[in-house]
């Protein structure tokens, strides 16, 4: 396996050391299975820390603003939420302890639902634990299972989660979503593709062979846990705290057992309490999966969360032209510092 990096140097005269010259290192390292290249720019954290928190105030009216009419909430979430049609589900909805699955209102595939994650309308990153997300995973897979016996043909599903405004989210209360199509996202299909090539070339898995190399070389790894594995990707997709986690061995989201379901719940609510200790409350993350309607021995389900920026009054964003239209990836800090950094936060 390949971690290919090239270091390139800028001048400048620097304002803020009287003009001398200054030099800016950027990295350019290759992800060692699509070949896209992402940029790491030491120090850009620290210029852009600023955005990255939070003005509780402004945070605190929102959450009381959005309170008063929230589909999601207790009160209203059997009122003001669609239900599955009865030949699809007799009950209408999927409750598993405190979440609630429904269908969504407008959606963004054929097959487009939520999972109401908590009774609380809003959460700080801490306070997200290892059950929410199991029983929220338990309701997104029953309604996985359903749909498999419905409609044979749907094959690519996604659990997707973005959490407050920074995020992309409209609505406030914690959240997630299932999407299903019976066609791959794009970012799905290109590591389908790459894996398959890189099975026929190397005679291996290109995940079993990422998790062994990573295991040993220990810079980028984090933990195992209850058959998933977590590391800091080499060349991240965008670069603000991102995290990986691999379920070995498991192509699909139908194959997961509780076992697993609760390995990636017990790695995101510790990598949500490092984010919280960061002072960050808004992530995404996106679990993907190979086609339900078969085993790949060449890609495994896999999972990445990202901080965001944090709510201020300026709107700071950090999805902008070089991610979001250029399509490069770009990190902030050295991926190798952060799971350092990571390591001994969860000590
Ligand atoms: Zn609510």
């Amino acid at each position: 396996m390949n971690f290919e990096k090239t270091v390139k140097q800028g001048r400048i005269l620097n304002p803020l050391k009287g003009f001398e010259e200054d030099t800016i290192t950027f990295e350019y390292r290759t992800d060692p299975l699509t070949g896209r290249n992402t940029t790491v720019i030491k120090g850009m954290l620290n210029y852009i820390s600023k955005f990255l928190v939070s003005d509780e105030d402004l945070l605190n009216s929102l959450v009381e603003k959005t309170r008063t009419d929230c589909p999601f909430c207790p009160e209203s979430v059997k009122t003001k939420t669609p239900m599955f049609p009865r030949d699809f589900l007799r009950e209408g909805r999927i409750l598993v302890g405190d979440a609630v699955v429904i269908p969504n209102l407008l959606g963004h595939a054929e097959q487009s639902i939520l999972v109401v994650l908590s009774k609380e309308h809003h959460l700080k990153l801490k306070d997200f634990t290892r059950k929410l997300f199991f029983d929220g995973f338990k309701g997104g897979s029953a309604f996985l299972r359903r749909l498999r016996e419905v409609e044979s043909e749907i094959r690519f599903p996604v659990f997707v989660f973005n959490y407050l405004s920074p995020a992309g989210s409209s609505i406030f209360h914690p959240h997630m979503q299932v999407l299903v199509r019976d066609r791959p996202f794009y970012l799905v299909k290109l590591l389908l593709e790459k894996s398959k090539i890189y099975h026929e070339n190397n005679g291996s898995s290109y995940w079993s062979d990422l998790i062994s190399t990573e295991k040993k070389r220990e810079e980028r790894y984090l933990f195992e846990g209850n058959g998933v594995d977590w590391l800091v990707p080499f060349a991240p997709l965008r670069g603000l705290n991102e995290v990986q986690a691999i379920v070995k061995g498991k192509s699909n989201l139908l194959e997961l057992s509780d076992k697993e379901w609760l390995g990636l719940a017990e790695g995101l609510s510790k990598i949500l309490k490092f984010y919280h200790k960061q002072e960050y409350l808004s992530f995404n993350i996106i679990i993907v999966s190979g086609p339900m309607t078969e085993h790949l021995d060449y890609f495994d389900v896999n999972l990445r969360i990202i901080s965001r920026p944090g709510i201020q009054a300026l709107s700071f964003t950090d999805a902008w032209a070089l991610p979001y239209l250029l399509w490069d990836g770009e990190a902030v800090e050295v991926p190798e510092l952060l799971a350092e950094k990571i390591r001994k936060s969860l000590k």
